[in-house]
């Protein structure tokens, strides 16, 4: 039996509106956690009630409200650590643009969107967007901060809202009037992806 569809699961991490995410496989229980932040915890017991054992840990970024918890999911699941090497260098396992990870009988892709920061990925399991701090709902990443490109963040931006308008996204945070949405709720209510060009996006994004 081959069946690639995978179940998403978003947790509430921390006092910083963090989302962590559990992603796993429903044939196998073989799953992959993603940013457990400052609830390490959170993302172990979501594992636990579903009896899903958590192989690889994503960090969709480098920023300390995303991998906080690395050790304590680590430590407890004995799982691998995959990220962008710009962002966390000593990664087991290096993702770039293209990479794919097998999750039980399903995969995911990873796709590269440098902007936020330069090695932040948006990872990109059937159907689905899990956007870190590049695309919230209704709002973007921050550029202003140390290694962000406002540029990037743009063309990163267009290369999401090119996906089909039903693909869902869910945030690295919950900054908006809804905790997940998809391209084209986006497309419609979110001002960063209706900037027509890179001026009208940089005059927005950094007033
Ligand atoms: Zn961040």
């Amino acid at each position: 039996m081959r069946d690639g569809t995978l179940e998403i699961v978003q947790i509430r991490a921390g006092e910083m509106a963090n989302f962590s995410y559990l992603i796993y496989c429903p044939l196998t229980l073989r799953g992959l956690g993603v940013d457990p932040s400052f609830a390490p915890d959170a993302l172990l017991d979501a594992a636990g009630e579903r009896g899903v054992a958590i192989e690889v840990l994503v960090n969709t970024h480098g920023h300390p409200d995303h991998i906080a918890g690395n050790g304590a999911v680590l430590a407890a699941t004995g799982a691998r650590l995959a990220a962008h090497p710009l962002d966390v260098p000593g990664a087991e396992i290096p993702l770039g643009d293209g990479s794919v990870l097998a999750v039980g009988k399903g995969s995911l892709q990873v796709l590269h969107t440098p902007g936020h920061t330069p090695g932040s990925l948006v990872l990109h399991p059937p159907g689905a967007l899990i956007t870190g701090d590049t695309l919230f709902v209704t709002f973007v990443g921050r550029a202003d901060l140390k290694g962000s490109d406002p540029a990037a963040l743009f063309a990163s931006l267009r290369r999401l809202a090119a996906l089909p308008p039903e693909t869902l996204v869910y945030p690295g945070h919950d900054y908006g009037p809804q905790p997940v949405s998809t391209i084209g709720y986006e497309r419609a209510h979110n001002p960063f992806l209706q900037c027509g060009d890179l001026e009208s996006f940089l005059r927005l994004r950094m007033g």
